[in-house]
């Protein structure tokens, strides 16, 4: 927009001074003049008085009379100024008045300039051109704020989008190993905090080479997502992460869960996966798809190491296989329960 496409204000109650000022303002190549002829006809047209005043047809400058019936410019000025879609359209004030203490009074109410009545005809369209320059500056930056913080709410979404991508499994949809190298330590910190046991399961599918050889390798994909869904499936509580560990292994964190709780939990994903019922003809554990779990509970204590609650389940896993697998093992005791597929079984 050039400055000559402003829209300009006048607002004064002689007909003649208006008439006077419009008529410099279209020699001086300005086309879009609003005449007004009271301080309450100026609210009026500005939407003052009500809740929104609709921005594209507010004027980009006021030449504004101080001395009028009613409403006089000094008070017109300050409503304006206090008005928030108003306060940056620039005011200029027009008077006869050129005493001090209406000059102090002008620019007290937010009037940006100030020229006395007779005006010299050069110097107010100087005047006005300068208001203008500095109105569509002011404009600009608007602009260019508005588009940052359009730009900064893109960029907060996209951030919060590509966190979440990054911490994800991209084959299974659950959460991946990244994210459980963060979310463990924050888990065992809190349980150590709030003085509860925590609780961690190593799940590994059995004889998952033999299902790949079988089946093929993107058979062998879409069975990890099923036994991934049905892992997250069996977890109840929000609190439960679940994560993939590794190729075929996950993991999954229970806070505030105990010794007999992860048995539990465990035995109930075991079930789980095996009543899936994948076929899987080359295992030696089952007909079906199953898995091994390895289960360790602690109360975290100072001094403690969350990787040692870690291991202990990795080798109650490592015990779960060589105990013919399709089972759950478990790190504190010796004797494994007796829970799993292979019931009886030493
Ligand atoms: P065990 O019962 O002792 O766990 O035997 P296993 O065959 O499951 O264990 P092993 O570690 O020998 O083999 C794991 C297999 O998992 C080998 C590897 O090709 C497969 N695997 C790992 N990640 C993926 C994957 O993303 N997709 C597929 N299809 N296969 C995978
Ligand atoms: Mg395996
Ligand atoms: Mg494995």
């Amino acid at each position: 927009m050039t400055l000559t496409q402003s829209k300009i204000m006048v607002v004064d109650d002689s007909r003649l001074a208006r008439a006077a000022l419009e008529e410099l303002l279209r020699r001086e190549g300005y086309h879009h003049i609003v005449q007004v002829n009271s301080g309450q006809a100026a609210m009026d047209s500005l939407g003052l008085e009500q809740a929104e005043s609709s921005p594209a047809s507010l004027p980009d400058l006021i030449l504004l009379d101080i001395v009028m019936e009613g409403l006089d410019g000094i008070g017109l000025c300050s409503r304006i100024k206090a008005h928030q879609h108003l306060r940056d359209i620039p005011i200029i004030m027009l008077t006869a008045k050129a005493d001090s203490d209406s000059l102090r009074q002008a620019f007290q109410a937010g009037a940006m300039d100030y020229v006395t009545k007779p005006y010299h005809e050069a110097e107010l369209a100087l005047r006005v051109r300068s208001a203008l320059t500095l109105k569509a500056e002011i404009d600009r930056r608007k602009a260019r704020e508005a588009d940052l913080i359009d730009a900064t709410h893109k960029l907060g979404a996209l951030n919060r989008k590509l966190r979440q991508l990054s911490n994800l499994d991209g084959l299974t949809g659950i959460s991946n190993r990244r994210f459980f190298d963060e979310a463990f330590p924050r888990e065992w910190r809190r349980a150590l905090r709030q003085g509860h046991p925590l609780a961690v399961l190593m799940i590994d599918i059995d004889h998952f080479k033999a299902y790949n050889d079988n089946f093929g390798h993107a058979q062998g994909d879409e069975c990890l997502k099923q036994v991934a869904r049905c892992l997250l499936e069996g977890l109840r509580r929000p609190g439960d992460l679940l994560a993939r560990y590794g190729g075929e292994e996950f993991v999954v964190v229970l806070a505030d869960t105990d010794r007999q709780g992860a048995l539990v939990v465990a035995e109930a994903l075991r079930q789980g996966v095996e009543r899936l019922g994948l076929p899987h003809a080359k295992s030696h554990a089952a007909k079906v798809v199953t898995v091994s779990i390895g289960a360790a509970a602690a109360l975290p204590g100072e001094g403690q190491l969350e990787h040692d609650l870690l291991a202990q389940a990795d080798r109650a896993l490592y015990r779960a296989k060589a105990l013919s697998r399709n089972r759950v093992t478990c790190s504190w005791t010796d004797i494994d329960p007796l829970v799993g597929g292979q019931r009886g079984e030493s």
